[in-house]
């Protein structure tokens, strides 16, 4: 993409509404503009990027054996009076009445809906396990929406839901998604832990969240240390062997954010190994056995011929949450530091003389061999000052900057900058190519 044909409509101020880091910097960089409170227009930066961690938490689910769907982002209020959540769920939900005064709402998550859609066709056990997911938009009144896409109102998520016969099966399903995050947040460049969470009145167990750490985060997290530490099972794993051991292994430390933080088994970990941080939730998993598949009535014929309430579980990751988390995790003074999985450019070019014929002309052709090479590269061919071109580069955050100007190009060299360590590097533009690829 050219930048003289591009729509990156930055912003010279930073607002005064927005307090931390990844807000200012999503605005300044030109990723998205506020409608509403808590709702978003996502500018084409903003857009590539959530676009991009959109596909590694579909290739995530997919690896681990869940199936994508969509369903809309409408549903109709009866569905809710089923299973009692219309008045449970409170001013969080946004009701809407239609033309023929039809009570409707605008999908806060999907439980309810996919129990209906899943019970009105599967009949026997033969057909479980499932695991079906979707990437929709969700709306949330929430009281006070901030940190811009953080806390939107209106916001993307990923939301599966799983589907089994027996409480043990239920469990693999869990792990499976249990695995299928931790690999997740790996890939996206994160460093995300599972905490016990609040299981609500069903009890048991099976709730997690995942959290990121971040000065700006929303809540408190107690973990051990080796916890923090560990790498993410891989993606070679195999999700129909036994996970329960990659769970246990982690599970077995201790972590909570909190709601269900216990100071005394907390005190009890060997002092070097006791972390306190604040932390964002940018995934959650739940096991909830029977709480829908009762009022829906949603059940499976047995081997024995009888008829058994399917076992549900549902997990969710903030995909939109998700953009604004990784840049508290990655920034520095000058602007975002995009993990390279997630970045909306491969590479910046930056043309330190546009108008001129020669510098023209290599930037030209870098950037036909950058894409010729399978690159997505944006390239700098305004005419604006130098100094406006690295800070504006340096502020949108692509792994490397390759800036070709009539000097370096005298002796056949360009430059090469990796943002993150902010590393500079002469060589010929061949060799520069090949180190971004
Ligand atoms: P929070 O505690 O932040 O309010 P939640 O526990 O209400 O989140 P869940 O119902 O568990 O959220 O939804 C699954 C995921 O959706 C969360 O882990 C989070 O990443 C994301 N999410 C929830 N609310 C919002 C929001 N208002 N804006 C952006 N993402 C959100
Ligand atoms: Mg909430
Ligand atoms: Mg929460
Ligand atoms: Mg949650």
């Amino acid at each position: 993409m050219r930048l003289s044909r591009y729509f990156l409509p930055l912003l010279k101020e930073t607002p005064s509404d927005a307090t931390i880091a990844s807000h200012q910097l999503m605005l300044r960089a030109g990723m998205v503009r506020q409608n509403s409170a808590g709702i978003y227009t996502w500018l084409p930066l903003g857009h590539k990027v959530l676009k991009r961690i959109e596909q590694i938490v579909r290739e995530e689910q997919n690896r681990a054996g869940a199936i994508e769907m969509l369903m809309p982002t409408i549903q109709s209020a009866e569905l809710w009076k089923k299973s009692g959540r219309y008045d449970a769920y409170g001013p969080e939900m946004l009701r809407i009445t239609d033309r023929h005064d039809r009570e409707m709402l605008f999908g806060p998550t999907n439980e309810e809906m996919l129990t209906d859609v899943f019970s009105s066709f599967v009949r026997s056990y033969k057909d479980l396990p499932k695991i079906l997911y979707h990437v929709q938009w969700k709306f949330r009144d929430e009281r006070r929406p901030r940190f811009g896409v953080m806390r939107g109102r209106e916001f993307l998520m990923k939301d599966a839901y799983s589907f089994d016969v027996t409480p043990e099966e239920a469990r693999k399903s869990y792990n499976k998604m249990f695995v299928a995050y931790l690999n997740t947040f790996e890939r996206l460049g994160l460093k995300a832990i599972p905490v016990r969470a609040d299981t609500g009145p069903i009890g048991g167990d099976l709730s997690h969240e995942f959290v990121i750490l971040a000065e700006s985060g929303e809540s408190a997290v107690y973990a051990h240390r080796d916890l923090v530490e560990m790498d993410a099972p891989g993606t070679n794993i195999d999700f129909d062997g036994d996970l329960q051991s990659v769970v246990d292994e982690r599970t077995a430390f201790y972590s909570a954010a909190d709601e269900m933080h216990d100071a005394e088994a907390f005190a009890a970990i060997p002092e070097d190994k006791r972390m306190e941080a604040r932390g964002i939730e940018v995934g959650h998993i739940f096991y909830f056995g029977t709480k829908y598949s009762e009022p829906f009535d949603a059940t499976v014929m047995g081997p024995d011929g009888k008829p058994n309430l399917v076992e549900m579980g549902s997990y969710g990751i903030g995909v939109s949450r998700l953009v604004g988390g990784i840049i508290e995790a990655s920034h520095d003074e000058n602007g975002i530091i995009w993990p390279t999985e997630v970045s909306p450019f491969d590479v910046g070019i930056i043309n330190m003389r546009a108008g001129d014929a020669e510098c023209d002309a290599a930037c030209d052709d870098f950037y036909a061999k950058a894409q010729a090479a399978g690159l997505d590269p944006l390239y700098d061919d305004t005419s604006d000052r130098g100094g406006v071109k690295f800070s504006r580069m340096d502020l949108i955050g692509l792994p490397y900057q390759i800036i070709i100007g009539p000097r370096g190009l005298k002796d056949g060299i360009v430059e090469v900058k990796t943002r993150k360590t902010g590393e500079r590097e002469n060589l010929s533009p061949d060799a520069a190519l090949a180190k971004l690829t």
